[in-house]
């Protein structure tokens, strides 16, 4: 039977560690997130990010603008959360409402409190090896792999996607590893020649049931990246109960989401040690 790479062992196990590195801290550190408008799926998310850090001993601050909020408005609240000696670490949910540029915005980050990783400072530093802050979902997928003891180097892998946050650093950090990497992405000729091949495929694309069971080689470790919304239910790209007669396979939900969450909360724990 093949194993199914839940996220929620791995994840648990990094929080535990966290929360007791927390315990003993004089000062608790303190994530603030930033959630413009009222998109459904950002604020389950931002739910999930707040309720974790809570638990683990992390202090919290919300902080929420309108959907008709001006980009001006948001870089001025931007530059108010660099500022605060209060905030160890910010987010800022995306996506944000298209009146916004999200580049602006995220490049308006104090890097020094960058936790979700995403300034190109921070990308540029995890691009030469210098120490920073990982971005939270590659690195969550990493853990995952670490956490199961899948073998990385010298592996072929293939990664379906190729965002800045998601496929691009991924693909980086598996090659770090010493993976023979490929990138697919949306203008990929033929998808499967790509996925047939690998011993581990991480699929960030998300359209639900793009990894089908044929297009996966037996034995081999596949990581659901993507959730969709379909009918209010969380979707991955792989179809999981076909894919998981065949190889091992993460869930979603329960797979790289929690993973996430629990990197990000290392990342403002991190953000706080650094700022003594
Ligand atoms: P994105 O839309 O920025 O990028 C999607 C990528 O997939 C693009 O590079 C595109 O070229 C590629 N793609 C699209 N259709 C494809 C196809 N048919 N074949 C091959 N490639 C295709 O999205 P993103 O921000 O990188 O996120 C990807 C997915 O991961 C989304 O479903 C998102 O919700 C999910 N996500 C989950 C977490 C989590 O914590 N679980 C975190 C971040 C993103």
């Amino acid at each position: 039977m093949y194993k199914i790479l839940s996220g929620k062992e791995p994840s648990d196990a990094l929080l535990e560690e966290l929360k007791a590195k927390v315990k003993k801290m004089a000062k608790k550190p303190h994530l603030a997130i930033v959630l413009v408008g009222n998109d459904p799926a950002s604020e389950i998310y931002v739910k999930k990010k707040l309720e974790k850090a809570k638990t683990t001993g992390v202090k919290t601050t919300l902080r929420e603008m309108d959907g008709s909020t001006s980009e001006k408005e948001l870089l001025e609240l931007v530059d108010k959360l660099n500022n605060d000696h209060e905030i160890h670490g910010f987010i800022v949910q995306s996506p944000l409402p298209e009146q916004i540029d999200e580049k602006k915005v995220i490049e308006a980050i104090d890097p020094k409190k960058d936790v979700d990783g995403w300034t190109s400072s921070n990308m540029g530093r995890m691009f030469v090896g210098l120490d920073t802050f990982l971005p939270a979902t590659p690195a969550g997928v990493m853990k995952i792999l670490d956490y199961y003891g899948i073998e990385l180097e010298g592996k072929n892998i293939t990664v379906i996607g190729r965002s800045n946050v998601v496929g691009k650093p991924l693909a980086f950090l598996l090659l770090q590893r010493n993976a023979t990497v490929t990138i697919c992405h949306s203008k990929t000729k033929d998808l499967s020649m790509h996925t047939k091949n690998a011993d581990i495929i991480v699929a960030a694309a998300g359209k639900p049931g793009l990894v089908t069971a044929e297009m996966v080689k037996k034995g081999a470790c596949i990581i659901d990246v993507g959730t969709t919304r379909v009918d209010g239910r969380l979707k991955g790209d792989v179809d999981f109960d076909n894919v998981i007669k065949k190889a091992h396979c993460s869930p979603v939900p329960g797979g790289v989401g929690p993973m996430t969450v629990a990197i990000l909360i290392g990342n403002v724990v991190r953000a706080m040690e650094n700022s003594n």
